[in-house]
Parts: structure tokens; sequence; C-alpha cells
């Protein structure tokens, strides 16, 4: 809490404060890389390319827009020329490092699928993505279906991992004879006799890709894919095996592909560096048992810089993308080149980097719990307790030289109130009162901290503790369930109010009423705090929040807790003026969506609530008009929201 950064914002005057310090506070231009910025006026911008030109939009408008189309909060915004730019970013980049370094081949990217499912997202990254053949990686049967609709027979590879069962390959192999580039990767030896069999009987040929199991670690959250522990990838000696049986049945000309696939968000450039290093050697290995081979697919694994301070910590990145593909690129070449082996086509398997920048979740803060002692009076009356006169005591003795002691009685006097109340010996207005000294003092050590030389690790948590809690409109296993499974960060910021300072410290929490369902680990150029800086909130003025870069991975995996069901969900496309479209508008999961998902007939819940209902009336608790109103409210309450509606 004492760094120089955050410091320096404390002392910032509430006049002084400018857009460019909300900018600078919630790191805008570390995490939003070009993508993101913030007007005088304190909006947020969401900045693209339209044609040649770089325009802008508040993201505020497009609320506004939204709430005029009667699509309410929480809601997930795509910003769909943003997706586009991201894919021609990478393609661009890969082109531009291979026109650097000569290298002799060219690049192919594949979106995995499963990083986002969505049917806008995945059409868009077909339809966009066809300028640079870029094409799709299927992990299941379902993704391969999804991949054969959406990826018309020119040259976007399509490229299946996983298990595949011999309707998967079938449906592989009719594509094959379609003429569409659709590769099977063997993950594990078993898979080959199917494939063998099925090319078989229907007669066609596949393209088959061995996924190797590297030894080079990685650093991050998912290393686990890399390794000798990884669950993913054939040994060297299953390697070996695949290329004896394929030369047994003559079929050593359809391993075209060496696949590798070092992990995901790796943070480290040179894991990534010794990873394809690595590879290199298994692609001479193969070339010298005869297969032809050229395709070389690296996988996924290129991070996105969700702390925005270009480090090696686990959700950021030490790199940049230029730098991503120039490594690659001459990392391949420095293995193949003193070989003679001709250059391969590089493919990556980018989900994450590609998908995450176009998504945001917003919200709108429905209440805020905050952080105030209640009133203390001036005196104590004649007869208090003399717990609570020592309490008070401490109160008013506390000094930046007895801050320890201070807590220690303070806690002491305290508990010892809650233990007589217990015993029914206290009451509860004086339990009341303890409670209310003891904050009062916790307050005053926070503040006296930054002039106390040494103090505890104990005191220095405290701030953490005395902060207001923002109640926001969704729900966190819902949309965003990497926080509460893997702890993940995302940048976490209001889009409107940044040219006024912040003067609460808070944390956020959902409302599915689960004391997991909460953000209190946020990100900020100086490291990760424990608060973040938020604005009082206004009468009669919305409060909204969003969270960034959650394009990749957030909105399959998330949950029904508490029957909070999808959002409503938005894709712009920003104009040349800046105006927006809304390309395409989802309506979230009304109440009864979420209840048939768990298998409840609403028909028959209407019934018997109406069979209540029709009690109640033949009992004379109701009369027949008001249960006319509750009959009408129940079915109103089925087709809604299973959000806070307001
Ligand atoms: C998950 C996965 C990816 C995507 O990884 P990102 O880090 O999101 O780019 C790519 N390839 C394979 C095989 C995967 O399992």
């Amino acid at each position: 809490m004492t760094g120089i950064f955050s410091a320096d914002f404390e002392a910032v005057d509430e006049s002084e404060w400018r857009s460019s310090h909300g900018a600078e506070l919630y790191g805008v231009n570390e995490w939003g890389l070009e993508y993101f910025s913030v007007n005088p006026q304190g909006e947020l911008l969401a900045c693209v390319e339209n044609g040649s030109g770089k325009v802008s939009a508040p993201i505020i408008e497009i609320v506004e827009g939204m709430k005029q189309r009667g699509l309410e909060m929480p809601a997930i915004l795509r910003i769909e020329n943003l997706l586009d730019h991201r894919i021609k970013k990478l393609n661009e980049a890969f082109a531009s490092a291979i026109n650097k370094l000569a290298y002799q081949n060219h690049y192919r990217g594949v979106f995995p699928i499963k990083v986002n499912q969505q049917c806008h997202v995945i059409e868009e990254i077909a339809q966009y993505g066809r300028h640079y053949h870029h094409g799709l990686e299927a992990g299941s049967k379902a993704e391969l279906i999804i991949a054969l609709s959406q990826l018309p027979s020119d040259d976007g590879l399509i490229i299946c991992n996983g298990y595949k069962d011999a309707a998967f390959i079938d449906l592989g192999l009719y594509a094959r004879q379609m003429g569409i580039s659709c590769f099977f990767v063997l993950e594990t030896p078993t898979e080959l006799p199917i494939i063998l069999e099925r090319t078989h009987q229907l007669g066609i040929e596949p393209l088959l890709g061995v996924r190797l199991k590297p030894a080079s670690m990685v650093e991050g959250h998912w290393n686990e894919n890399s390794g000798d522990r990884s669950i993913f990838g054939l040994s060297t000696n299953a390697l070996l095996e695949v290329v004896d049986q394929l030369k047994a049945a003559d079929m050593l000309h359809c391993l075209q592909m060496l696949h590798c696939h070092l992990g995901s968000q790796i943070p480290n450039i040179r894991n990534i560096r010794s990873g394809v290093s690595e590879a290199c050697q298994f692609y001479a290995g193969l070339i010298a048992e005869g297969a032809p081979l050229g395709y070389f697919d690296l996988g996924g694994g290129l991070a996105v810089d969700y702390e925005g301070n270009q480090t090696n910590s686990a959700h950021s990145m030490n790199y940049q993308l230029d730098e991503y593909c120039v490594n690659i690129v001459e990392t391949i070449q420095e293995g193949l080149d003193p070989l003679g082996i001709a250059h391969p086509v590089i493919i990556t398997e980018s989900g994450r980097a590609l998908v995450a920048y176009s998504s945001m979740l917003l919200f709108n803060v429905l209440n805020v719990r905050e952080h105030k002692p209640g009133s203390l009076p001036a005196e104590l009356p004649e007869d208090s307790h003399d717990l609570l006169i020592n309490l008070l005591s401490v109160l008013k003795t506390l000094n930046e030289n007895n801050l320890q002691e201070c807590y220690n009685d303070s806690l002491y006097y305290r508990d010892e109130i809650r233990e007589l109340f217990h015993r029914g010996q206290a009451t509860l207005r004086e339990r009341a009162l303890a409670e209310n000294i003891t904050l009062a003092v916790l307050d005053k050590i926070a503040e006296l901290l930054p002039q106390a030389k040494r103090f505890s690790p104990e005191l220095e948590n405290l701030p953490e503790l005395l902060t207001d809690i923002y109640y926001g409109n969704f729900s966190l296993f819902q949309s965003l369930p990497d926080i509460w499974a893997l702890d993940q960060v995302f940048p976490i910021m209001p889009i409107h109010r940044l040219n006024e300072k912040p003067t609460r410290d808070a944390v956020i929490a959902d409302i599915t009423c689960d004391c997991d369902g909460k953000i209190d680990r946020f990100s900020r150029p100086d490291g990760i705090q424990r608060t973040l800086k938020l604005h009082p909130l206004l009468e009669n003025q919305e409060y909204y929040l969003g969270v960034f870069l959650i394009g990749a991975y957030q909105e399959t995996l998330g949950d029904l807790h508490n029957l909070f069901g999808d959002t409503n969900v938005v894709s712009v496309h920003i104009n040349a003026d800046g105006g927006f479209d809304f390309v395409k508008e989802f309506h979230g999961d009304s109440i009864a969506d979420v209840l048939s998902y768990v298998e409840y007939d609403t028909k028959y819940m209407q019934e018997r609530f109406r069979r209540t209902a029709e009690k109640a009336v033949r009992e004379g608790k109701i009369s027949v008009e008001m249960r006319q109103k509750m009959l009408l409210a129940f079915r109103e309450n089925l087709q809604g929201s299973t959000y806070f509606e307001k």
C-alpha cells in the first residue's frame, strides 16, 4: 500500500484529477495495447481500425445504445473490428518476420475452437480470416462439425486434435475427398489402427500429423502440457512405432505434419525458443526416417498480458507479438538450415491472443456496503461495562508508536464483550458499541500505518479488510470462471467518470451470495493489489464497471451457479465515423430457460402454482383478482432475466 505509484495518486488533489490520471491508475495503456484509451470526458474508448483509419467509440455510449434496445446489464460486449484486427496483426506479424528473415515458406494460422466456440465469433474468424487462409483447430467431433460448416474449401487448414473415433475419422476423410486440408494429429498410437482401417474402407488417404511430447518445460499456469508429465502427445518410442506402422502400411507419405503444443499463456519467451528448438530436432529426425512432413504446427501458447506489466509472471508476458514471430521463424531456421532441410509451412494455434481482447463483461453496481464504523458517543454512560471503558480508552491513546499494542488490546476487549454477550451478560447494544469502537481503532491504525516505522504483517494487511464492498450485477461463476478456478486476473475498471478521482478502496462481490463470488485481486502497473480504487455511487446515476480481455475461455466454461444464466451478448461494428452498428444481439437466458436446463417443466410449475393460488382463494386468503395478479407475476418472472432488473 505504500508503493511510490499508489502514493503518487493519493497525492493528486481531487480538483487536479484528469482523465489521464484515470487511464494511468487502471493501467489502460499497459493491458489495453492500442485498443483502449480514455477521452477527456473520462470515458473509456474502444479504439479500432476501420478500413485504413483509426476510429474510437466510448463504451458507455454503446451501453446506452444497448439499454435503448432492451439489452440490460450484465452483458458481454464484443467488438467485431477488434477481433478482425487481432487476426490481421497475427498474420501480418508472421508475414513480416518471414519476409525479414527470408524464410522460404509461409505461415498459416488456425483458431482452436475450444477457446471460444460461440457461433458469431467463429463465423467472424472464418470470414475475416479468409484473407489470410486462417483455419480452425477441432478437438472433438462437435468442433469438427463446426469447422466443416464454417470453412469453405480453400486452403484454410482444419487440424483435428483429441481422441478420434471412427465416425470422427470418416467425417475428416470426406473433407479430404472434397479437397479440404484436414489433418488428423495422432495423440496416441491407438488411434492409428482406426485411421488405417477407415482409410482402407473408404479408399481416401488421410493427411496425418504426430503430436510430440516435448521435454522442454514452460513456466506459467499450464506448464503441465510440457515435460514428461504431459498427458498429451506421443512418447519418443510411440512416435517411432507410428512411423513403423505407417511404413508397413506403405503410408509414410501421409505423415506431413509435426505438432507440438507447449501449453497456454506462456509468459516467458525463452521457453518458447527452447521448445521450438527441441521440436526442430524431432522434425529433422522424422525427415531422416523418410517422412515427407512439410507442415510444422507449434500449437498455442502466445500469451496475453492481463497484468499489463510485461513480466514473466503467470498472467503476463515478457515479449511482444513481433518478437514471438521472429523467435519462432529464426529458431526453425537455426534448427533446420544446418541440416539442409526445406523450410516447412509454419502453423500456430493461437486462441487466447486472438480473441481475448475483443470481448468484455459490462455490469452495473447495485449497491455498496461502505466500510464506515457506526457513530460513537462522545461519553459512555455512567454504568458502562469496564471492558467498554477500556476499549474506548484504547481509541483515545492510539498513536503511531503504539499501533500493535492498541491493535492487540482492542481485539482483546472486543472479544471479551462478545463472550459476555454469548453468555447473556451483555446486551445487543453493548456488543454493537464494542464492535464500532474496535472498527474505529482499526481504521485509525490503517490511517497511521504510513507514518509508523515498523509493523507486523498482520497490520500491513489491515487496509484490505477495511474496504468497501461493491456489489456487481453479474455472476463470477457464469461470466468469469477463471477468476474462481485459477485465480486469473483480468483488468477491471469503471468505463466512465475517469476524470474524477476515485476515492474508495473496494473489493467486488457478485450477486450469487457465495463467498467465492468475489474479486479481490487486481492488477496494476505496480503489481497485484488486494483492493481497487472506485468512485462513490451517485444518486440517479448508474455506475458501470468493465472486465476486459475475457474473450478466451470464459464464455463456455461458465456454469449455472445459483441459476444465473447466460448474460445478454451484443456484437458491434464500429464505423468510420465512430458510430456503431449492432450487428448481432442475443438475449441472455430467461428464468424459464435456466429451469429447463435443470429439467423443470415450467408448464407444470405454473400449474402447481395455480393450484396453490386457487386453494388460497377457496380458503378466503386471497381474492380472485389477487390470484390473477399473482399468476401473471409468476408467468412474467419466468420470461424475465435471471439477473437484477431495475
Ligand atoms: C488450448 C489449445 C490451444 C490454444 O492455446 P492458446 O494458448 O489459447 O493459444 C492450441 N492448441 C491446442 C492443442 C490446445 O489444446
